[in-house]
């Protein structure tokens, strides 16, 4: 095992009880401290003899490769978005498009991480709350691993794609009457009483496997340093990850400044994007979160303090999109740029959109935006915001005046 330990990321008490997920002493949250004197006589260049991927990082994560549990996560596309960038008016912008990781979403990048560790710990059982990707995400990792896994999922709003991989993986899949919030309560309570080994991303461990992407990026621009990366925030692990990565980078001595790291929450989940506007450290949880963007739909984010401070200290900012802005952000992504998100994994492009139209970004900088995502997720969502298939007689004179139209 990588030299580390657990932490609180409040009172910095040592934990050692590794199925705890909040501090003893104070009830903060905890955080993994990386040992990372070895990776201070290296070179970026000295990992890349590994394919790009969660695992070429390993220096950096706490869980022993030889003990990994792998389907080949991370590795995804960093895409220069041309069309993109000058409709939005923007020097230089990239998608990094998370919706290629095996089971569709970024999360494969913490659950590699933390089902691995699950395993060296001996955990029987494992379990999530979720809005839907980290249940897929579990329960694929799961299956690999030989572990039985239970997933907590809010009655209804679970996106159609989500829930058909949590099934198809042979996960418990519990419908809880409530949601998100009161799903992870429960989960919670049965982690307490040790009765599962939980895998949200309060669990430490995670984040670890999700720094990766921060990695990845800096690999993909041979660490020419953005200006910005843009993140959708829901219970606000990612860009805490991003954060930590960045951190970690600059301890090792491969990076000597930061991007300015970019929260996007949905104008009826949002309780980060008001903290921030009221310069606040910490937030007010929102009772009854609502908006397409289900992945994002969380009114308590358990990383929410970490979220703001990673704002903060990289002189970032936070704002909130509306619905309409996700959707119309997701279909230019599609029409300009051929790549397929889903609506929380738009807000990010929302978002450089809006804050470069007050001018909170500048026509110069250089931006990354994580599309979290694949659109496949959630195709209700696309179906209902595109047009219907045209009925079309079976001849080429039909097809041809079909086609004569805009
Ligand atoms: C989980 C998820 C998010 C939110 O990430 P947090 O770490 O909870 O902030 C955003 N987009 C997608 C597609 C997700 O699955
Ligand atoms: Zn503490």
């Amino acid at each position: 095992m990588a030299a580390h330990k657990v932490i609180c990321w409040e009172c910095g008490a040592e934990v050692d009880d590794m199925f705890v997920n909040l501090c003893p002493r104070c009830g903060g949250l905890l955080t993994v401290k990386m040992d990372l004197t070895k990776v201070q006589e290296m070179k970026p260049q000295d990992l890349r003899k590994e394919p790009l991927g969660v695992w070429r990082y390993a220096p950096f994560m706490p869980v022993d490769p030889a003990h990994k549990v792998s389907i080949l996560e991370g590795g995804t596309p960093l895409y220069p978005v041309k069309a993109l960038s000058e409709t939005i008016g923007v020097k230089e912008a990239y998608v990094k498009f998370e919706g290629l990781n095996p089971t569709g979403s970024f999360k494969d990048r913490g659950m590699t991480m933390g089902v691995s560790h699950a395993k060296e710990l001996g955990a029987k059982v494992v379990g999530c709350a979720s809005t839907g990707n980290t249940s897929a995400s579990l329960a694929a990792y799961a299956s690999k691993a030989g572990i039985k896994c239970a997933v907590f999922l809010p009655s209804g709003k679970v996106a159609m794609g989500k829930l058909a991989q949590a099934l198809f993986f042979g996960a418990k899949v519990l419908s809880i009457d409530g949601n998100f919030d009161d799903a992870l309560a429960l989960a919670r309570k049965m982690a307490d009483e040790r009765k599962l080994y939980l895998l949200n991303s309060i669990n430490p461990y995670r984040p670890e496997g999700q720094k990766s992407v921060l990695f990845e990026i800096m690999d993909q621009l041979d660490y020419n340093i953005p200006d910005r990366i843009i993140l959708p925030v829901g219970n606000a692990a990612n860009i805490w990850a991003v954060y930590k990565a960045l951190q970690e980078l600059k301890e090792v001595g491969w990076i000597d400044k930061v991007p300015m790291l970019t929260g996007i929450q949905a104008e009826g989940s949002a309780p980060i994007a008001k903290a921030f506007a009221a310069k606040r450290h910490d937030f007010d949880a929102e009772l009854n979160p609502e908006t397409i963007a289900t992945a994002i739909r969380i009114g308590n984010p358990v990383s929410g303090k970490k979220a703001l401070h990673a704002i903060y200290d990289t002189r970032g900012f936070a704002t909130t999109v509306t619905d309409a802005e996700i959707i119309a952000a997701q279909s230019m992504l599609g029409k300009k740029e051929g790549v397929c998100v889903e609506p929380a994994s738009a807000a990010s492009v929302a978002g450089l959109k809006k804050l470069r139209d007050e001018g909170v970004i500048d026509r110069d900088e250089r931006v990354v935006c994580i599309c979290t995502g694949n659109g496949l997720k959630d195709p209700d969502t696309i179906i209902n915001n595109s047009p219907a298939p045209i009925p079309c007689a079976n001849s080429v004179a039909a097809v041809e005046d079909i086609l004569a139209r805009d």
